[in-house]
């Protein structure tokens, strides 16, 4: 099974965030963002590459939305009451509460103000959001009977989260923006060791590695107070949510510290309804906020009033926070038209900036002139202070959640080309994971694996509970005078590692499970196997053969009573001709038993310290069995005895136990030379068997 991943947009960019990712039979659109950099159809992803004809319900299973910024959330109304989608739409309880507020302003923003086109009205971004399902952290959410969702932390803004989805055996991470340090008011992003064929993440400082965040946060406090000090008007270009709340907490607590009186607004009523979603979603947070919640809301700023348009011109210093970030359009760009051109302003823009926004063109080089439009020119001789901390993840964040995840593959969206080639060489070299980056509106390939879950019986888990006890003699020995060495006068240390060794049983239609090895027999109604040595080996024999001329003649010229090498090992009885059958097996019975007896006489005198005990049909040393061959295709016989000499087969097995014996046995055996007298008449050898039988 494959997995495939359609990047429709953050594809070597950073804007409309859109990846649509097939698992299993599934198909999951992770984020449904825009891009505010373009106000042409480059704005929105691709949608139609999902399905020409636009039936979106049957060719995506669900849409997950990270958090509620607009590259993630922007196209997402558009998609469901513009293009039809009716399938169901997951995000956090946060970004489910906050994510209207932020299209509601955008909206404004470009329609209201700007005069452009609708996209989307007011209305349509009500009845979208009447199609999510809110979940919590670390629910486990069953889309379909397949389909399993799970949302984990992620810092960043309030209820961004990533999100793990799992098919069968394929699972995967799609990050969305994350942060892993904590900040003013949120905590670092905070995952489980999942097991994932593929990690999707987002890549926005590939390269940047940041020193103490406190550091830069003090930067920015004193930029702007240095500028309010010397009388000037600081713009702070933000969205409704997220970093607003975080610069918000950190210049209020500054302005309380250093007793400041100089006004902070927000520029809309928006700004203040977000705040009392914050106080509300307190849980949230980060610790520090929620310890200090008990006292004082972090969320309830002392200082921070509302602000009316008529206070552009006012005179004296002021903080404003005015929405949109990056001054793409709206309110915040006619603030930035008018003091832009006084060089005791100050503008802050976040660490990163889309392109085709104004914000982009000031950090890229500071330029004198912004041109608008063919009519409107902005002279720029304001300060301009790019903050140096960012709600998201630097390079080192991102290398220790693929470190920490290790997946089998990892594609690098929400970056710079350049940062995610560098970073992806890094992913490859350092961690060995195949990495891609794949551009917008292309397919990534990843072959998934497949694993077993198994149960594991009471019996095996308690034996690996057993400590691993190991003597420490071994570390102490050669110090020690071989005379004291006692093994017992040792104490048993427990030592860190230990391999336990179980059996894995698999059984169609059943679950696998791993048993202990004394399990296994009883559960598949077998009896214990004992692995023994066979071996049959040819003893040389000479013949006096007294019956031959005899009562009994022969047709057979070869001589009687045993075989030669040429011949089949079993005894033959041809010589003896009787009218009852049972006699014969009498007879031939009485025949192998001298010549076992012979061996019996043989083998005690070439081992005379063991006790050899002689049966009728067999000999036993220990675990060494010996009876003369009955079989002429004995699967025992190794090779055929080459010398032209007659031999007798003795059958022999014995246990691994006396694998050494039995061997000696063998080789003594070899090099024998069984010799007996033929009796006149068989009877008289069975009288002999009988006797020495009992
Ligand atoms: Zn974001
Ligand atoms: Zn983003
Ligand atoms: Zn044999």
């Amino acid at each position: 099974m494959t997995i495939e991943c359609l990047v429709l947009g953050a594809g070597q960019e950073v804007g409309k965030s859109c990846v649509v990712v097939s698992i299993g039979g599934k198909r999951i659109m992770f984020d449904c963002g825009m891009h505010m950099g373009y106000l042409d159809e480059r704005r929105y992803p691709d949608f139609s590459l999902i399905s020409e004809s636009g039936d979106f319900d049957n060719a995506l299973t669900c849409i997950i939305i990270t958090h509620f910024h607009l590259d993630h959330v922007g196209a997402l109304p558009y998609f469901t009451e513009v293009c039809g989608y009716r399938g169901p739409v997951y995000m956090t309880y946060p970004t489910k509460a906050l994510a209207p507020l932020m299209l509601e302003d955008y909206r404004k923003v470009m329609v209201d103000r700007r005069g452009e086109q609708e996209q989307f009205t007011y209305d349509h971004i009500m009845e979208c959001m009447r199609k999510v399902i809110a979940v919590d952290l670390k629910q486990t959410v069953q889309v379909d009977n397949e389909l399993q969702i799970r949302a984990y932390y992620a810092g960043h803004v309030l209820g961004a989260a990533m999100f793990y989805a799992k098919v069968g055996d394929s699972a995967i991470v799609y990050t969305g923006d994350y942060n892993m340090t904590p900040d003013r008011h949120l905590g670092a992003a905070q995952i489980d060791r999942l097991q994932i064929d593929l990690l999707i993440t987002e890549s926005t400082y590939a390269t940047t590695i940041r020193d103490s965040k406190y550091a830069r946060e003090r930067e920015f406090l004193k930029a702007v107070h240095k500028c309010v000090a010397g009388g000037g008007k600081v713009l702070i270009p933000t969205f409704a949510l997220g970093r607003a709340q975080e610069l918000c907490i950190l210049l209020d607590d500054y302005w309380e510290r250093m007793n400041l009186d100089i006004p902070i607004y927000f520029s809309a009523g928006l700004t203040i309804q977000a705040n009392m979603y914050y106080k509300m979603l307190i849980g949230w947070t980060s610790q520090k906020v929620k310890d200090t919640y008990a006292t004082r809301n972090a969320f309830d700023f002392k200082h921070v009033r509302s602000f009316e348009r008529s206070l552009i011109n006012a005179p004296g210093p002021c903080v404003l926070f005015a929405t949109p970030g990056m001054i793409s359009g709206g309110f915040s760009l006619e603030v930035f038209k008018e003091w832009a051109p006084s060089e005791i302003n100050l503008v802050t823009l976040p660490g990163y900036c889309v392109a085709g926004t104004i914000g982009h063109k000031l950090m890229s080089g500071k330029p004198t002139k912004i041109d608008l439009d063919k009519d409107t020119q902005i002279d720029v001789r304001c300060q301009i202070h790019q903050l140096s901390f960012s709600p998201h993840t630097d390079a080192k964040g991102i290398m220790d959640l693929v470190k920490f995840l290790s997946p089998k593959h990892v594609i690098l969206v929400h970056g710079e080309k350049p940062k995610m080639a560098s970073l992806k060489g890094r992913i490859q070299a350092e961690l060995g994971i195949e990495c891609f980056y794949p551009a917008n509106n292309d397919t990534v390939q990843i072959p998934s694996t497949q694993y077993v879950k198994v149960d594991a019986t009471c019996k095996f888990v308690q034996n690996c509970l057993i400590p691993n006890l190991k003597s420490i003699q071994n570390c102490v020995e050669g110090k020690l005078d071989v005379g004291s060495s006692n093994t017992e006068s040792f104490p048993m240390v427990q030592t860190g590692h230990k391999v336990s060794e179980g059996i894995l049983v698999m059984e169609k239609m059943k679950k696998a499970q791993i048993v202990h090895q004394s399990e296994l027999l009883p559960m598949l109604g077998v009896e214990e196997h004992q692995v023994q040595f066979a071996y049959c080996c040819p003893v040389h024999v000479r013949n006096v053969d007294n019956s031959k001329s005899h009562e009994h003649g022969s047709e057979s010229s070869e001589p009687v009573g045993f075989s030669t090498s040429l011949q089949p090992c079993a005894m033959s009885s041809s010589s003896i001709k009787i009218a009852d059958p049972s006699l014969e097996n009498i007879l031939l019975s009485s025949e192998q038993f001298l010549w076992l007896h012979l061996l019996f006489v043989e083998l005690s005198n070439k081992f005379p310290g063991e006790k050899i005990l002689e049966f009728p049909d067999n000999l036993q040393l220990q675990s060494f069995h010996v009876h003369v061959c009955p079989d002429a295709n004995c699967p025992y016989k190794v090779k055929e005895v080459i010398e032209d000499k007659p031999a007798v087969h003795f059958c022999c097995r014995w246990s691994t136990l006396d694998e050494k014996l039995g061997w000696r046995i063998i080789s003594v055996m070899q090099g024998l030379d069984l010799t007996y007298s033929r009796p006149h008449t068989p009877y008289s050898k069975k009288r002999k068997s009988e006797t020495s039988s009992f």
